[in-house]
């Protein structure tokens, strides 16, 4: 699913309207530290439904929202907007573009939409799951994810591996299908127990 443009207001460092348009290829973003580089990854995050504020590296969701900076004030609600190119109906709605919206208040009450309608958080997640941008997925890899795999064990690298290529979710089906296994055999072992009895 090709991500055609991001833009936000009020998330983190970026206390004016921002719009990026991204071709195709390849994009880099480049920019002295402290910038605002990983905020926009942290933003492409949240509105991917990120629900964790530790991995936003804030405390709180509220810490997303502009805090103001010099002369200018916080600001009282944090957006960001991506839209994707739908045209190959990857995601599966009848748009050739479809666009995902969060919206965070100092109250802390999100709103989220599709399409600029409002949806739950769900909707979104329910859209995303297996096209490899949900939460979770290897989409987005951060700064600490590159030491984490440089340094990991064989085995926990081929995890990372079999995560990435789609492995982990059909190695979770089998274990649920061998439990289930198990439990049948036992349950016709009991039965054959009862048969013997009543025979
Ligand atoms: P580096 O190259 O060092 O990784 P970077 O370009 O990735 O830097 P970021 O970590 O994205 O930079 O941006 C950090 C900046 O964002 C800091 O200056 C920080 O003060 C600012 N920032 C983070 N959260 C907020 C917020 N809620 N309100 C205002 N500014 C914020």
């Amino acid at each position: 699913v090709h991500l055609k443009s991001f833009s936000t207001y009020g998330f983190k460092s970026f206390a004016d309207k921002i719009e990026l348009s991204f071709g195709s290829g390849i994009t880099a973003i480049v920019g002295p530290n402290g910038s605002g580089k990983s905020n926009i990854s942290d933003a492409i995050r949240w509105v991917l439904g990120e629900q964790s504020a530790k991995y936003l590296r804030g405390s709180k969701m509220e810490d997303v929202i502009f805090s103001g900076s010099g002369k200018r004030r916080p600001l009282g609600v944090a957006e960001v907007t991506l839209v994707f190119d739908n045209s190959d109906h990857r995601l599966s709605l009848d748009f050739d573009e479809v666009s995902i919206t969060r919206r965070v208040f100092r109250s802390g009450d999100s709103e989220y939409s599709i399409n600029k309608k409002n949806c739950r958080l769900k909707d979104i997640l329910d859209l995303l799951a297996d096209t490899g941008l949900g939460r979770g997925s290897m989409s987005i890899i951060g700064q600490n994810k590159i030491d984490e795999i440089l340094n990991s064990r064989p085995e926990e690298r081929r995890a990372l591996f079999e995560e990435a290529a789609g492995i982990a979710k059909f190695r979770m089906r089998k274990k649920e299908a061998m439990r289930r296994l198990d439990d049948t055999a036992a349950n016709l072992t009991r039965i054959n127990d009862i048969k013997a009895e009543v025979e």
